[in-house]
């Protein structure tokens, strides 16, 4: 799909007091990459999200400005997802007196941030901007018009190509509703190109999703082969995606529970067991069109309720499904059972996780942890990425587990850069021991840095004594077999590849 896009400069003069800055992170979710707009005409300007923390995001802000010989005073959010926050720390360090604005700091995203509500002027030289909450996608998800052009910045609610995801339907219809009240001219979405027609794209999105319900309202006023009139998401599926290939009927199940969950809130149809029924006086639909039945590939969001107070994030699915065999099958007993796009992970920590997240989004551990950028103790770092190791164990993630090992390795280095051979406190050895298998790479990571950095004085100590026994038991058995073999060979010492798990069917390396 994004093979067929439009191509987007990096940098677009859109109209006399708007200039597009593309986030740099294009990818079937974000089509051509994370829109930013630069709004104002003066020197001081405003500046719509930040993109995904991509280098040449920055560069291209940093070109821009030195070129209207402008700053940016203020950044709106328009919601916490890191496609659209992960620029401010790359912003601050440009601009240092840049105010961060976002509605319900806190939520989602832990940045520093001043709030704003709902009907808040924000305004330059040149430009008025008046924010409207508009949830459905985001939690906190806002959209501003511009009065100078009568134009609204959208944010993900409305996209420059296709439809967008969401992850509550009946709040981002109401979203769509409003937005359709707020402006007549062009929409500036959030990723994509610029709507011209903004009003009436708004509208479409509208209808689009209104035909969904009709059909799902359609299909259930039939009577099924038996006669009876309930049924089962995936029975609907079966006949409101009869022409699809049969392994896109469970994508097409998820999207459809979307709609017969927002139904049911509108007291249209209700759930019985695992079925679903018109309730009682439900009027009978016509059928729709067949070119009508379009597919959703889009409707992808999944919430997570993470820690013991069940703090919310939002994930894309087929990230989950693709690196965490956890959530490969967490997601596929959801659409079985036909549940809410929800996974509980009552055990996890929401710091934590937020790593995770940052991770399976950029295929990178942040190397500085994502609140506290300075002063970072390595031996805290230590303790950090160890907590992040059984995460990964319980996610049953091999690819984090390998990023983890290969950043334990890193700190470890800079660690000997320093000439302070100091290795992991042995309480983050004992959280490793306690979590993971006797097979695991990182019990011998642990290990073979005790054998070749520790220090024999360190067994004085109440602490090192009160080590994990199978940890001590490994330590010995390896100290005997150095002492017999001298086999901790310079070339073979922490080298990464040596601690990465590998599938069954991995050949090695040629
Ligand atoms: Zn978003
Ligand atoms: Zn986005």
């Amino acid at each position: 799909m994004a093979a067929q896009l439009p191509d987007l400069p990096a940098v677009t003069r859109l109209s006399p007091r708007v200039i597009r800055v593309l986030g740099g992170n294009p990818s079937k979710y974000t089509l051509q990459g994370t829109n930013t707009y630069l709004i104002g005409t003066g020197r001081k300007r405003l500046l719509i999200d930040t993109g995904h923390g991509i280098p040449a995001w920055i560069d291209s802000i940093k070109t821009v400005l030195t070129d209207e010989k402008a700053e940016v005073s203020k950044v709106i959010l328009t919601h916490w997802h890191p496609d659209h926050v992960g620029g401010v720390a790359d912003l601050k360090a440009l601009q240092p007196h840049v105010e961060v604005l976002k509605h319900r700091p806190g939520e989602g995203w832990d940045g520093k941030a001043t709030g704003f509500g709902d009907d808040a002027e924000i305004q330059v030289e040149g430009a008025t901007l008046k924010a409207t909450y508009t949830p459905g996608h985001a939690i906190d998800h806002m959209v501003f018009r511009l009065a100078e052009e009568d134009a609204l910045f959208t944010g993900d609610n409305v996209l420059g190509h296709g439809t967008a995801v969401f992850e509550d339907l009946a709040a981002y219809m109401a979203s769509l509703k409003t937005m359709s009240t707020l402006f007549d001219g062009r929409a500036y979405p959030g990723h994509g190109e610029v709507i011209t027609e903004g009003k009436s794209k708004v509208l479409e999105y509208i209808e689009h999703r209104k035909q969904r319900e009709v059909e799902a309202l359609e299909v259930l006023g039939r009577r099924r082969e038996d006669d009876k009139q309930d049924w089962a998401s995936m029975e609907l599926v079966k006949v409101i995606y009869a022409q699809y290939p049969e392994h896109l009927h469970q994508p097409a199940e998820g999207s459809l529970l979307h709609v017969l969950r927002k139904l049911e809130g509108e007291g249209k149809v209700r759930k019985a067991g695992s079925r679903w029924e018109l309730v009682e006086g439900g009027k009978l639909y016509r059928k729709r069109s067949a070119e009508a039945m379009l597919l959703e590939f889009r409707d992808d969001m999944v919430t997570l309720l993470v820690g013991p107070y069940e703090t919310r994030m939002a994930v894309h699915a087929s990230h989950l499904r693709n690196s965490s065999e956890f959530s490969k099958l967490a997601l596929q007993k959801w659409w079985q059972e036909g549940e809410e796009r929800t996974i509980r992970l009552p055990e996890e920590r929401p710091d934590d996780f937020r790593y995770y997240l940052h991770y399976l989004y950029k295929q990178g551990i942040a190397t500085e942890p994502l609140q506290s950028p300075a002063g970072f103790d390595i031996a805290e770092r230590y303790a950090f990425l160890s907590d992040l190791y059984l995460l990964g164990e319980r996610m049953q993630d091999r690819d984090f587990k390998i990023a983890i090992i290969d950043c334990m390795i890193e700190t470890n280095q800079l660690r000997n850069e320093c000439n302070d051979t100091e290795c992991p406190h042995i309480d983050a050895v004992t959280t490793v021991y306690e979590g993971t298998p006797a097979s695991s790479p990182m019990r011998r990571l642990l290990v073979d840095m005790y054998v070749r950095q520790g220090d024999a004085t360190w067994f004085a100590s109440e602490d090192m004594r009160g080590g994990h026994p199978d940890f001590m038991a490994d330590l010995v058995a390896a100290l005997y077999r150095v002492a017999r073999e001298r086999s901790c060979a310079e070339e073979e010492f922490l080298k990464c590849g040596n601690y990465h798990e590998y599938t069954d069917d991995f050949l090695g390396p040629l």
